[in-house]
């Protein structure tokens, strides 16, 4: 089996121009390709990885303080002094929503 594999071997080398420039020519294609789908790989792993665990980590839940409430209408989160009442399922309203 190791003198089969080292004939062809050697018939290979005398001959050597024609085959590597047709080899070359294989090689670029199949290295474009090949680069293409690294970059979409990649990029695709690093959007879902990186950036929405650091938003997470960043943006915080801030519970509605006591002193607090959220208006029905705009769903904006205010100060009691901002409450102008309720409306008529009891939902708080805000002043700037009863106005
Ligand atoms: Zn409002």
């Amino acid at each position: 089996m190791a003198t089969d594999y080292d004939a062809p071997r050697n018939t290979n080398d005398e001959s050597s121009d024609d085959s590597i420039e047709e080899l070359k020519g294989r090689r670029d294609d199949k290295a474009g390709s090949t680069i293409d789908v690294d970059t979409e790989a990649v990029e695709g792993i690093e959007l879902p990885g990186a950036d929405l665990s650091g938003e997470e980590l960043t943006v915080r839940v801030v519970p509605i303080q006591q002193d607090e409430f959220t208006c029905m209408t705009c769903f904006l989160v205010h100060h009691r002094t901002q409450l102008a009442g309720e409306d008529k399922n009891g939902q708080p309203i805000c002043v700037d929503c009863a106005s």
